[in-house]
């Protein structure tokens, strides 16, 4: 047989679906073919991968889940950035007033004005060590479900 014959056989082959003849016959060719034994690997290395490819595209839920956590992780960046967003725009304006409209004006007694920025002070350490634990419980939980 000539290797056009063969290499029309050798799907056949890779999957055990020729007679016994042909099988001997192909088999005989490989031997002594080193074109043939190349063509029958490449069809070996295809399969190889069209069945690994299959696998990872059968459990349509855990591609779901995926996505689902991918939306999510999108949503909750989101809701993070708007209100950082908010909070800062909020805070540079409540901050000018109330340099302008307090500390700023005369007839106000420097211990109320000393009371106020120790509170603000001391709510903007509470703050940033609130945001803190809070982001790192989010990364914690971030990574929990990375390993999910
Ligand atoms: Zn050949």
């Amino acid at each position: 047989m000539q290797c056009d014959e063969i290499k029309e056989l050798l799907a056949g082959y890779q999957d055990g679906e020729l007679d016994g003849a042909q099988t001997a016959q192909v088999r005989e060719h490989l031997a002594g073919c080193e074109a043939c034994r190349t063509e029958l690997g490449r069809l070996n290395k295809v399969k190889e991968v069209a069945s690994k490819v299959q696998y990872k595209d059968l459990p349509l839920e855990v591609w779901e889940g995926y996505w689902q956590g991918v939306y999510r992780r999108i949503e909750r960046g989101l809701g993070w950035i708007f209100a950082s967003l908010g909070a800062v725009i909020l805070l540079c304006f409540g901050l000018f007033h109330l340099v302008r409209d307090f500390f700023l004006r005369p007839e106000i007694s420097i211990f109320a004005k000393l009371g106020v920025a120790g509170l603000i002070i001391g709510g903007a350490f509470l703050l940033v060590s609130l945001i803190r634990e809070r982001m790192f419980a989010y990364h914690r939980e971030r990574y929990r479900e990375v390993q999910r």
